[in-house]
Order: C-alpha cells, then sequence, then structure tokens
C-alpha cells in the first residue's frame, strides 16, 4: 500500500528526492488483476497533492514577488520538481496502458497519453532545456524594454492607455514608441527566433515528423482538426472578418473625422468622452460581479461567492505582485483561485468576467473522479472563459453590473469590435506561424518579415499603413506567443467562434443556454473536442458559412446599439 501524503501543505518543504520517491512507490507497486482501477485512483490522488503543493508555491510568489523565500520555493517547484515529474509520468502511463486497464470516460485521456509516449524522445529532453533559455532570453529582453515618456521611463504595457487617448497626437507618439521599442531589438530577437526555428525543427524530425506543425498537433493533443482545416479557417476570417473591420474602420474614420485611419487610430473608443471607472476599489469589482453571476445562474453564483468568501480571489494590483491575470486550479481541494491586477479600467470587468469562467469550469470538471479527466484543451477551456465575457454583457448596467446605460452599451460594442479585430489578428498570427514551419523559409530573416507583411495584408483592412511598413513588421516580435508557445494561437480563434455561438443562443433562450453551457463544463477532458462542443450547443467552425452568419450578428448588434 502507498503511503500518500494526507495533503498538500505536508508537501510544502519538499524537495526532488522526497517527490521522487512518492512517484515511485506507485510506479512499483504491485497490482493484482482487475484492480487496476485502484491503483490509478493512487496515481491521480498523487498528482492531486503534488499538483496542488506547486500551485500554492506559484500563487504565495505570484502575490508576494519580493520574498525571497517565496520565490526559491516556486522555483524548487517549476523549474526542479515539475520537469523531473514530466519523465516519471512517461513512465506511469506505460504502465497504466500496460495493465490494460479502461473505461469509455477514460478513452480520450489514454489517447494523449499514448500519442505522449509515441513522440516522447530522450534525444528531444536536452532540446527542450535549450528552447527554455531561448524564451528566457526573450523574455528578459522584451520585459526589459523602457520608453521615454515626457521625461519619464515607461514600460510598454505602460503605453496601452495612451493608444485609447483622444489627442491624436498623443496616439502615434505612443503607437511609434511602442514599435520603435522592439525595432531595436529586432536583430537580437531574429537570432533568438533563428535559434528556436532550428530546435523545434531538429525535435520533430527526432521525432520522425516531416515538420514542426505535424510534431505540434500531436503534441498538442489536437486530434479533431488538421493544418489544412486551420487554413480553412484563415480563408473564412478572410471572407467574412475581414471586410466586416473594413466596415468598421470606415465608420471610424468618418466618426474621428480623419482623411486616413492610421494604425494608432483604432483603440480610442467613439462612445464615451472619456473612459468609464467601473469602480473604485475591490468590493466595487467583486459585489456587482456576485450579483452578474447570481443573475445569470444560481449555481454559478453560489461558487463565486465560494471564492470571495474562501480567499480564492487576490484581485488588487499592489507593490511585489506579478503583473498580469490567471486562473489556476487547487487540485487537491477541489477549487480555483483568481489572481488578477486591477485598477479599475474596464478591461478589468472583462478579465475578471473571463477568469471567473475558467473558475466555473474547474469547478464543474472536479466532478470527475481522475485528475486527468478534469483538464481539457485551450479550445474548450476558452470557450468557458469567452462565453462567460459575453453572457456577463446583459448584466453590465447598474443596478446589477458596474456601468450607466451608455457605458454599458459602449462597452458591448468595444466588445464586439475588439472580437472581430481580434479574430483578423489570430489568423495572422496562425498563418504566419504554419508558414514558418513548413515553408522551408522560416529560418530566412527576410523572408519572414516580407511573408508577415504578404499575411497582414491579407487580414488586416481599412488602416492606412503608408510610410509605416518597419512598425508594421514589427508586431510579430511584440507576439511571444511565437517564440514562447509556438502554434498556439488558433484555439483562441476556434473557442472565439464557439462562444459567439452560445452568445446567439443565449439571447433568444438564457437559462437552457446557461444549462448546455454547464454541461459541457462538466464534461471535462472526458470526451473528444466536437463532443465538448456539441454538448454546449456549438460546434467547431472552419468554414466561412458557418463564420458569416455569426460575423452578420455581430455587426447587426453593434449598429443597433450606435443607432439608439
Ligand atoms: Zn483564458
Amino acid at each position: 500500500m502507498v503511503d500518500l501524503p494526507s495533503s498538500p501543505a505536508a508537501l510544502k518543504h519538499a524537495t526532488w528526492p522526497d517527490v521522487e520517491a512518492l512517484y515511485r512507490s506507485v510506479l512499483n507497486e504491485p497490482v493484482a488483476p482487475g484492480d487496476g482501477e485502484q491503483w490509478l485512483a493512487t496515481w491521480s490522488r498523487l498528482e492531486e497533492v503534488v499538483e496542488e503543493a506547486g500551485t500554492r508555491a506559484m500563487i504565495a510568489y505570484t502575490c508576494d514577488t519580493s520574498d525571497p523565500l517565496k520565490e526559491q520555493e516556486n522555483l524548487r517547484w517549476s523549474a526542479e520538481i515539475f520537469p523531473r515529474a514530466s519523465e516519471l509520468q512517461v513512465q506511469l502511463a506505460k504502465r497504466l496502458l500496460k495493465l490494460g486497464f479502461t473505461r469509455a470516460d477514460l478513452e480520450t485521456v489514454l489517447r494523449g497519453m499514448r500519442t505522449d509516449i509515441e513522440i516522447f524522445r530522450e534525444e528531444n529532453v536536452p532540446l527542450f532545456t535549450k528552447l527554455e533559455e531561448l524564451v528566457s532570453e526573450y523574455q528578459k529582453i522584451t520585459g526589459g524594454l523602457l520608453v521615454d515618456w515626457d521625461g519619464e521611463s515607461k514600460t510598454v504595457p505602460q503605453l496601452q492607455p495612451f493608444l485609447k487617448s483622444r489627442d491624436r497626437d498623443v496616439r502615434e507618439r505612443a503607437f511609434r514608441k511602442q514599435a520603435g521599442a522592439y525595432l531595436e531589438q529586432k536583430s537580437a530577437l531574429s537570432a533568438l527566433f533563428d535559434g528556436m526555428y532550428t530546435l523545434r525543427d531538429q525535435i520533430a524530425r527526432n521525432a520522425n515528423f516531416r515538420n514542426f506543425v505535424d510534431y505540434s498537433f500531436a503534441a498538442k493533443h489536437r486530434f479533431d482538426y488538421s493544418p489544412d482545416e486551420c487554413r480553412a479557417f484563415h480563408r473564412a476570417v478572410e471572407e467574412t472578418v475581414s471586410p466586416a473591420v473594413e466596415r468598421l474602420m470606415a465608420y471610424r474614420r468618418k466618426a474621428l473625422g480623419v482623411e486616413q485611419l492610421r494604425p494608432w487610430d483604432t483603440a480610442v473608443v467613439l462612445e464615451t468622452e472619456a473612459p468609464p471607472v467601473p469602480f473604485r476599489d475591490v468590493s466595487g469589482l467583486v459585489q456587482p460581479a456576485k450579483r452578474i453571476f447570481r443573475a445569470l445562474d444560481a449555481e454559478l453564483g453560489g461558487q463565486f461567492d465560494l471564492m470571495a468568501r474562501e480567499g480564492l480571489l487576490d484581485l488588487d494590483s499592489r507593490t511585489g505582485k506579478a503583473p498580469g491575470g490567471y486562473c489556476v486550479k487547487l487540485s487537491h481541494r477541489g477549487v480555483p483561485f483568481i489572481f488578477m491586477n486591477a485598477v479599475g479600467v474596464p478591461e478589468d470587468v472583462n478579465t475578471l468576467l473571463h477568469e471567473a469562467g475558467h473558475s466555473f469550469h474547474d469547478f464543474a470538471a472536479h466532478r470527475q473522479p481522475f485528475i486527468w479527466q478534469r483538464a481539457t484543451g485551450h479550445e474548450a477551456a476558452e470557450l468557458a472563459s469567452m462565453s462567460m465575457e459575453l453572457f456577463g454583457l446583459r448584466h453590465l448596467g447598474q443596478p446589477t453590473g458596474y456601468y450607466t446605460k451608455a457605458e454599458r452599451d459602449a462597452a458591448e460594442i468595444e466588445q464586439f469590435e475588439d472580437i472581430l479585430q481580434s479574430l483578423a489578428h489570430i489568423a495572422s498570427v496562425d498563418a504566419f506561424q504554419l508558414w514558418l514551419y513548413t515553408s522551408g523559409k522560416g529560418g530566412d530573416p527576410d523572408a519572414r518579415d516580407q511573408e508577415w507583411l504578404t499575411i497582414r495584408n491579407r487580414f488586416e483592412r481599412g488602416l492606412d499603413w503608408s510610410g509605416l511598413e518597419r512598425e508594421r513588421v514589427s508586431r510579430w516580435y511584440r507576439q511571444l506567443h511565437i517564440f514562447e508557445y509556438p502554434l498556439y494561437y488558433i484555439e483562441y480563434g476556434i473557442a472565439q467562434i464557439g462562444a459567439l455561438q452560445l452568445w446567439r443562443d443565449s439571447l433568444r433562450e438564457p437559462a437552457q443556454t446557461l444549462e448546455r453551457y454547464r454541461r459541457a463544463l462538466a464534461l471535462g477532458g472526458t470526451q473528444p473536442l466536437p463532443e465538448i462542443y456539441r454538448a454546449a450547443g456549438a460546434r467547431l467552425v472552419f468554414d466561412a458559412e458557418g463564420m458569416r452568419d455569426l460575423v452578420r450578428l455581430v455587426e447587426e448588434r453593434i449598429g443597433e446599439l450606435r443607432a439608439q
């Protein structure tokens, strides 16, 4: 009988040898015929405590990065324990497959494990380590970018508010500073990408794949769609989304009263003079959110209340907190945790709705018995979060939500305008990444920049880029996914189109749509992706026909709101 730690707290100070001993005891435990399920339950419980112990260290560190002890503990888990655990997990998966134990709701999990084992190559381990080093080099360079703003030194994210300024000169200056910061580092970033490209190509070949795209589809468990369907997705965006964005840009040009719409004119909000202030403190963020989730669904409302009550929300921006926002699950306790840096801007409201969508997914999927059944790919995870952003729209106005009627309408227009613009951007990034790893020219710096311009011209319409070619090129160097998470991006597009289908249904039948949403979330990872979407009442859309109706609906909605 394996002696497992009773809770993640018991592993707080664990080192790799402690954790390794636990894995080995599960690996070596004798299993009588017919006892496969029990053995799997033991392994699952071990993963729960190990994963939560690491997650707790990560939460503690990101909430207080100034504490060296917390930094050390987090590093021990992320850099020492987890990478080594992954090798033993491959061995445990092999044992599971050998035991031959299965059941219907484990099939998709086992398919993933089988693939992980098939593509695993010992000789790729050091190549992944080298890639990690290049990634941290990218993070170091881009994280350290500073620009001079009226004598003050600012980071690139700190320039974002100026891109929304009513003053066109301020917007242009912010745009040029941002692009300039990346252009200064262009040759260094390009050299980094050369190194990444060579390593990725080698990794794919070592695992007997033709190219890194085919390898990545296997590694990402993309069993239900192919690179060709991604290409169809790009064509569908080009046919349906890009013309809609072009119309929005024409409206924008008139509303701003400018001759030509320039790239620094796309973010300024047309409907309100100044951006609204949705809340003043954390309570002002949390209380309306509670009301919104309760208005949507009693069970979801109860779950969010529980998170607020049990300290599972850390939302305010404080010195010492890591930047950004995330939702992470505590696998042993069976509850999620949301981290944010809210400062009182409308984006914070969207972020909270988004992360709450992930947390509802975690609550629902935790009812699955084994830890692997509770995890899904990003295509399903982002369906949960992006749908919640759209479900929330109708409740954003007071007294339930944050805004006056005019502010709420403006927020909805902005959300939908962003969705259409971002779909065009997603198609660009995905088309570019497929080209990088299949054209044979991904290692040629000039060819890369040239191809990015060609692709941008294809998807991005209605803007005057004359004289700004270099600035336009700089955009792909800023897209960290291309460097850090290769080929990860199309998931957002697939999920966004899925979320639009749920939003459309929610206009007709809100309660039933929420019911289907919860049912889909509760499947966790026990079903293939198309089945999860089907349970939510949606489908995976790669075709122009499917996309066209949704784009039309979004455009009509924007028109309606503007006509009021
Ligand atoms: Zn998300």
